[in-house]
């Protein structure tokens, strides 16, 4: 059952991660300023604003001026609430210290990919602010929780490969003058390292490339995109690197186990 009330936590998250992408775009406070309709401007409530609930009863439409409010708000309540209870599912053994810590670090990785994800697709840029912060209490906390496991090898391994793995797309954006990939890109990737670890890094990038590329092909088919047309590759790179996170070690284990035959 607790990963139900995670369920519903995830969804109060979500509708705080739509305020987030809403005032990054607007370069406003995230944490003053009360809610209201992008389009009528009126002030909401607490009762427009129940995560899923408030969407669906007003049928995706604002109370006061009836005009439509985007998926992208019902959808990131979705997602976040689900994610939050996989999260937990998967990672939540017992309600020791160590494990409540990981699993908030696990949640606060998830909306930083959540942002970055939807972020990406409907501006095409990852905005440094979420990025940078990202980055930061990620690298601090591989030191802190490598230090209390007192490998310094296993450390060391997933900077060195980070760095590398963030190198190699900064060459990209670099030779490519920006054509390829985005700037953004290169720090989510060193973002994801250190997140992700050795090798795990690589099977997310392997995912990400390959889900972009048959995903690129598939709109050019479909007429929706040319050969030019910009395709945001940090929401592909947040979307394989949440899925690695939450199954990485099972995905690691049944290839090592296919080819060991
Ligand atoms: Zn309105």
């Amino acid at each position: 059952m607790f990963w139900f009330l995670f369920f519903i936590f995830g969804t109060i998250w979500g509708s705080f991660l739509n305020v987030v992408i809403f005032r990054l775009n607007k370069r406003k406070s995230i944490f003053f300023g009360r809610s209201f309709c992008p389009k009528c401007k009126h002030k909401l409530f607490w009762y427009d604003l129940i995560p899923l609930l408030s969407f669906i009863i007003l049928g995706g439409k604002c109370r006061y001026c009836k005009k439509k409010i985007s998926w992208q708000y019902f959808f990131v309540e979705f997602a976040t609430g689900t994610l939050f209870a996989l999260v937990a599912f998967l990672n939540l053994k017992d309600f020791s210290l160590v494990e409540v810590l990981n699993l908030v670090k696990l949640l606060y990785f998830t909306c930083v990919f959540i942002v970055i994800f939807v972020y990406d697709l409907r501006y095409y840029i990852i905005p440094d602010k979420i990025i940078i912060w990202g980055i930061a209490v990620a690298f601090s906390l591989n030191i802190a929780f490598h230090a209390i496991e007192q490998n310094c090898y296993s450390i060391a391994l997933d900077l060195i490969s980070s760095v590398l793995c963030a190198l190699f797309f900064f060459l990209l954006f670099y030779l490519s003058k920006g054509k390829w990939i985005g700037g953004g890109d290169f720090k989510l990737v060193l973002f994801m390292g250190l997140v992700l670890g050795w090798p795990y890094i690589l099977i997310a990038l392997l995912v990400a490339i390959n889900t972009g590329a048959l995903v690129g092909i598939l709109l050019i088919l479909l007429g929706k995109k040319t050969m030019k047309s910009e395709i945001p590759f940090g929401t592909f790179l947040s979307a394989a690197a949440v899925f690695v996170m939450l199954f990485g070690e099972r995905i690691l284990g049944w290839y090592l186990g296919v080819f060991s035959l």
